[in-house]
């Protein structure tokens, strides 16, 4: 099953199963140097299994923006295991001589990095990403990196994003060949397309039940899954999105009574809605399937809204005192001055 929702799915064999327990801290960009489609690159790939040379890259971005994965994030890919050239600083991929110092560690290269290629059909990848495949690459990336926490940032010994070059400057100097890099940089700056809440994140309330698609409150006994749950991860990019945002389920989902599919959660803060075909709220601007139900009518009604409007009664302003004192008169106004001035340079009598 894919990482990345809506990538296509052509998984092969050429991986390190779990890391050998390490977790991914890089991205490494790289271009084909040849092919026309992620598909049939994904399936070059799929075609090296058992041979002399077995390759492969966790994504493949196309000319057209469309994503394939080859490999689950979580396992290594056979994508960019050799070091090459002195250690050094690898610089801008000019091809220095230098891969980055910090490869130096002894660990395969694969076990801590998340391989993207990029379908280039120039032999020396001297082509420029295309509008399409620049955007779903960038997308790709601040996703990869709110999963996983990977610096959203030029690659340092903690972690980043840099290209094939960094560990083999000497037979990949020209890997990725051109890319945006600042763009990217300035993009995940912005805070890229979503910061999307992950179960690395969360691990002290939730665990994570089916890969992605369900996880357990540990606290309220209650689950999140499927499009409440992608809803409830990515709802908004602020702090922890749902859970600084909605806190912990307290309920189960519920059918909404009336409805042909909506359903309904409750959480500490407030209700979410599932309602694809939007039979509970028609409000116009809501696009997607989940939104926030209505706190002050059903069926996301909380009882506590009647006591509330019955606190901020309290606190109507009190009316004017009477008083048998002459009021002033009233001051001609900033407005009524203007439209005098105005009609008379109109040459009008006001
Ligand atoms: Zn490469």
């Amino acid at each position: 099953m894919p990482d990345e929702s809506g990538a296509t799915w052509i998984p092969n064999q050429n991986s390190f199963p779990n890391r050998n327990g390490y977790k991914p801290h890089w991205i490494i960009l790289h271009g084909t140097a040849g092919g026309s489609s992620a598909a049939a690159i994904a399936n070059y790939f799929k075609s090296t299994q058992g041979g002399n040379n077995p390759t492969s890259s966790h994504y493949v971005v196309g000319r057209d923006g469309e994503i394939v994965q080859c490999n689950s994030e979580k396992d290594g890919a056979w994508a960019n295991g050799y070091i090459s050239g002195t250690s050094g600083a690898s610089g801008n991929g000019a091809g220095n001589g230098h891969h980055d110092s910090w490869w130096d560690g002894g660990i395969n290269p694969n076990l801590l990095t998340i391989a993207i290629e990029h379908v280039k059909p120039s032999t020396d990848n001297s082509d420029h990403l295309t509008d399409a495949q620049k955007q779903a690459s960038f997308t790709l990336i601040s996703h990869i990196c709110a999963r996983w926490g990977i610096p959203a940032r030029k690659a340092d010994a903690h972690g980043g994003i840099t290209g094939h070059y960094s560990i083999d400057p000497v037979n990949r100097a020209r890997c990725p060949g051109p890319y945006p890099w600042d763009e990217l940089f300035a993009f995940l700056q912005d805070g890229g397309d979503a910061l999307v809440l992950n179960i690395e994140q969360t691990g002290k309330h939730f665990v994570e039940t089916v890969r992605n698609e369900r996880w357990h409150c540990q606290q309220t006994g209650f689950d999140i899954a499927y499009a409440i749950l992608a809803y409830y991860r990515s709802c908004t990019h602020v702090g922890l999105n749902g859970l600084s945002q909605y806190g912990l389920p307290i309920s189960n989902e519920q059918r909404v009574d009336g409805t042909q599919q909506a359903i309904i959660q409750r959480f500490e803060r407030g209700c979410i809605l599932y309602d694809p075909q939007h039979e509970v709220d028609r409000v116009s601007g809501i696009s997607g399937p989940c939104y926030p139900a209505h706190i002050d009518k059903a069926p996301g009604e909380d009882p506590r809204i009647a006591q509330l409007q019955e606190e901020l009664a309290k606190y109507r302003p009190p009316d004017p005192p009477k008083t048998d004192m002459p009021q002033p008169p009233p001051k001609t106004s900033a407005w009524s001055t203007l439209l005098a001035t105005f009609k008379s340079r109109m040459g009008e009598r006001s």
